[in-house]
């Protein structure tokens, strides 16, 4: 009886947070489809609490309170897969393995994004430094940051944390 009574809870708690979650893929280009790319209606938002219950513990801190991880401690430092990097909160595309390079700063480094969209750069003058931070252009997670000292093309340098990242092949 008393089992019974708790099960019910339970599956609404887990359809809650499926929900919660479910907004990840929601917007995103599927099969190349003409969605202008973020877009106002494109945009993910979601309150903290929510963010919390969706990322690790570790994915919040950076994402969503402009952690950095330890340099040379990220899964995609060293690594050189082809493919295509992607925001853990939302899915949004960010870079291509094609524009990453090794800039020896312990941070997976891209001289550009996807596309013009798919970033957004703000003004950081925390801990006494006026910094460029970048942004998800779709959820606003935090990436890392960016700088004038990267290689040719752009010379400029996208240093962002590996747990603000996923990839696929
Ligand atoms: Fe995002």
């Amino acid at each position: 009886m008393k089992r019974k009574s708790l099960i019910i809870p339970f599956i609404f708690s887990m359809l809650f947070i499926t929900q919660l979650c479910a907004q990840k893929n929601t917007h995103t280009d599927q099969n190349n489809q003409k969605i202008k790319p973020n877009s106002m209606e494109d945009k993910v938002t979601k309150t903290e609490a929510e963010w919390e219950v969706c990322l690790t513990p570790e994915q919040y801190q950076v994402l969503r309170q402009k952690g950095t991880e330890y340099a040379f401690t990220g899964k995609y430092y060293h690594f050189d897969k082809k493919g295509i990097y992607s925001c853990a909160a939302c899915g949004n595309k960010l870079f291509t393995s094609d524009t990453k390079y090794d800039s020896g700063s312990g941070w997976p480094s891209f001289f550009k994004p996807i596309n013009d969209n798919a970033i957004e750069v703000k003004r950081d003058l925390s801990v006494g430094m006026d910094r460029s931070e970048i942004i998800c252009g779709k959820c606003g997670g935090h990436l890392g940051h960016v700088f004038p000292d990267g290689p040719k093309p752009t010379g400029l340098r996208y240093c962002v944390n590996s747990l603000s990242l996923d990839f696929k092949e």
